[in-house]
């Protein structure tokens, strides 16, 4: 018997802690007296920042180290995982993870009655609405929490480690005991801290498990796609050259059409298209070229190149008029352009419910955190003010 988790992590930013979890899992079945065996699916270089990835990590009660490795060890992908861990809860809404060959549901390999460990502040319905319908039940655990990002390929020791080894105790003891989890933790870093963060989670995510019935969930709204097979393949090339275009104007932009990043975003621009004094510099700074210039002089977003940067939030010079949101917040990808030109009032009210009143200045001093402030919508009609600056 093989038991398989999946950690569905972001590329880089959350690498060194998925690859951890993994790793002791292994280490922890071992002291359990079961066979473990770890690997991961490339996220290592570095235009993968914030792509969906994953690390595995299988545990087998009854077959050899040789046996478990020749099972699992040559396949980048997994058919089935008894348990599949999301480190950052905006992968609900899908996942583009091995090609980039289409968007795929985050639930995709979880098996009836298996377990989804997401990592989240939200209550299991705002989950399950984003998330495919399985044709059988399974469970939901909620470890609570704030995503851990860090820098890059840095590890950020903010016990999320901790705790994911001690909710995978409370999900499946037979897979991670909880003594074993402590005892483990312990021998390795003679902290306490480490040991009861474990606990606290184990108990916390017992209460916390919620059961997804094949009535919840959405139909899902991505094709899945059909990887050519090597005969299929034209003579003489591997992959046919994507066609780009070099004109500029409303979706004449030089993206490639089947390289959209937009699942990589945990957060997206919105845009208050009154405030805009069409300066360009969204449009000139953004990296992966999502703004559309627009007939009358603005810059719509393309939220299916969107990988939620905020470099454009960055560089507009006028203050709430383009403002970072979580992702979490939107239901689909429709031009907020054409949303605004439609509706020109009603946007605004959407945009800035959706903004809320809180924002957060990074400070200069890397390492200080940021700053939270609380702002006053700008009416409908209000004169643009120069946009506050980190350490204004
Ligand atoms: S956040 Fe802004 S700058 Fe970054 S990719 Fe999205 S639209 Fe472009
Ligand atoms: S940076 Fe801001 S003000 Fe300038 S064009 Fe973009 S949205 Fe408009």
């Amino acid at each position: 018997m093989i038991k398989r988790v999946e950690i569905n992590y972001r590329g880089i930013f959350q690498k060194t802690l998925a690859k951890k979890i993994g790793g002791d899992i292994v280490m922890i079945a071992a002291r359990m007296g079961q066979v473990g065996f770890s690997n991961g699916r490339y996220s290592d270089a570095p235009e993968r920042n914030g792509i969906p990835c994953k690390y595995f990590a299988f545990v087998s009660p009854d077959l050899s180290e040789e046996e478990l490795e020749a099972e699992c060890g040559a396949k980048l992908d997994i058919d089935e995982a008894n348990i599949s861990v999301v480190l950052d809860d905006t992968m609900v809404k899908g996942v583009e993870p091995w090609a980039w060959h289409g968007v795929r549901p985050i639930n995709e390999k979880v098996v009836p009655y298996g377990h989804m460990l997401i990592v989240s502040r939200r209550r299991p319905e705002e989950l399950v609405r984003f998330m495919a319908r399985k044709p059988f039940p399974y469970y939901l655990a909620i470890l609570e929490g704030e995503a851990s990002f860090a820098g890059l390929w840095v590890y950020r020791d903010d016990l999320t480690h901790e705790r994911v080894l001690g909710a995978l105790a409370a999900l499946d003891p037979q897979l991670l005991s909880i003594e074993a989890v402590k005892g483990y933790l312990w021998d390795k870093t003679h902290e306490q801290h480490r040991v009861d963060t474990a606990q606290q989670a184990f108990e916390s995510v017992r209460h916390n498990v919620h059961e997804v019935t094949p009535a919840q969930g959405i139909d899902w709204p991505y094709e899945i796609p059909k990887l050519p097979k090597w005969n299929e393949f034209s003579e003489g090339v591997v992959v046919k050259a994507v066609p780009r275009e070099f004109q500029l104007g409303p979706k004449g932009q030089s993206r490639n059409q089947l390289f959209k990043r937009g699942t990589t975003k945990s957060q997206r621009p919105v845009v208050r298209f009154d405030l805009c004094t069409k300066c360009t510099l969204c449009w000139l700074e953004c990296p992966d070229e999502c703004f559309d210039p627009t007939p009358d002089g603005y810059y719509d977003v393309d939220y299916e190149y969107c990988v939620g940067c905020g470099k454009c939030a960055e560089v507009c010079p006028v203050q709430e008029c383009i403002v970072m949101v979580d992702e979490l917040a939107f239901e689909d990808n429709r031009s907020p352009w054409e949303h605004w030109k439609q509706d020109p009032e009603g946007y605004v009210r959407w945009a800035e419910e959706k903004k809320g009143k809180h924002r957060v200045l990074p400070n200069v001093v890397t390492g200080t955190g940021g700053r939270v402030v609380e702002v006053e919508p700008v009416p409908v009609g209000g004169k643009p003010k120069p946009a506050a600056r980190a350490g204004g």
